[in-house]
């Protein structure tokens, strides 16, 4: 765990929370708003770290003073996760014996008592009326941080008792420097993950560790590579043994992905401007034998097959037809 320096963008959420630790300004209730993977834990942790740090510089925490040390070991003692136990939401037992119990006391050993509520936005209506009450007349020492992604979960009481923070999507340059700087993943795959990811770097890490994800681009490629060559009895035999990637949507993306480099390589017969640099040898061979009509189409075609499968229809036969008329293009 580490301070600010640690998180990609988001400056001027930054720049705001540590002003209001330097001037000992900081709010009772914030939301915490954005995608999964764009920050906002990450961003809470060192909100909730620098609180609590007894040598706070430029309202950033120490890394080194006894609270510091606590909170990275995860035995801050006045620092809480707040979880829904025994249901999928976030229940009024939750809020109550998780916040309100708590609140009551003061803090153990530091400045705050810091709760942290992650999926806040699947509180119940119970919930968030129980935690109103700590809302309307919050002890001076409690700071609650809920993340969330959706803000239209929250009642308006709710809200406008909250100080309202939107991570919003880190632009594709700057979650790849992040990538190959601070996680030392190798800059072609870096340009890979930055555009895919969305502007989540979360995103970004999950896809580059998830090893069947990894498996499914390297054969849907193979597969666009090779698919002109083939029979058809050869190429629904390999739609076939794409069912075992049913579950991963994005395999369609990736395909999209492929044509759209293919097209731009055409275009500027450069593979500066690819997205999956690492393919460049694949995409320049389908570049010199596709023109753009062709190419067009079998973006169309993926792109209504990606929109019918989410429309339930079935991904087998989807995935069949579709390799048809990438054939037939
Ligand atoms: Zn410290």
């Amino acid at each position: 765990m580490s301070g600010f320096d640690f998180i990609a963008g988001h400056m001027r959420i930054i720049k705001s929370l540590r002003e209001s630790i330097k001037n000992n300004m900081a709010s009772h209730a914030y939301i915490f708003c954005g995608n999964r993977g764009s920050g906002r834990k990450l961003t809470a942790a060192a909100f909730a770290r620098a609180l609590n740090c007894t040598d706070s510089t430029d309202g950033d925490s120490c890394g080194k003073c006894r609270s510091c040390r606590q909170f990275d070991s995860g035995n801050s003692p006045d620092v809480f996760y707040v979880k829904a136990v025994k249901t999928k939401s976030i229940g009024v037992d939750d809020i109550r014996e998780q916040i309100v119990e708590k609140v009551k006391t003061k803090p153990y050993s530091y400045d705050k008592k810091i709760f942290i509520v992650d999926m806040a936005d699947t509180m119940t209506v119970q919930a968030q009326n129980a935690l109103l009450k700590t809302l309307e007349e919050p002890p001076a020492y409690v700071v609650i941080i809920l993340i969330a992604e959706n803000l239209e979960n929250f009642l308006p009481t709710v809200l406008s008792r909250c100080v309202v923070m939107k991570f919003r999507p880190i632009p594709a340059a700057q979650v790849r420097k992040y990538l190959t700087e601070k996680c030392g993943i190798d800059s072609h795959d870096a340009v890979f993950y930055s555009e895919y990811c969305g502007g989540s770097i979360g995103e970004a890490l999950r896809l580059s560790e998830d090893s069947q994800f990894y498996a499914m681009r390297e054969e849907a490629i193979k597969c666009l590579a090779v698919i002109d060559s083939m029979d058809t009895a050869s190429a629904m035999l390999m739609a076939k043994d794409m069912e075992k990637y049913r579950g991963y949507p994005e395999l369609f993306d990736i395909m999209y992905m492929f044509y759209r480099d293919v097209l731009c390589y055409r275009l500027f017969k450069s593979p500066d401007r690819l997205i999956q640099k690492d393919k460049t040898d694949e995409i320049k061979i389908q570049a010199e034998s596709l023109d753009e009509n062709r190419i067009a189409r079998r973006l169309e075609a993926i792109m209504n097959t990606k929109k019918q499968i989410k429309q339930n229809a079935g991904f087998q036969l989807s995935v069949e037809v579709l390799f048809m008329t990438v054939k037939e293009n």
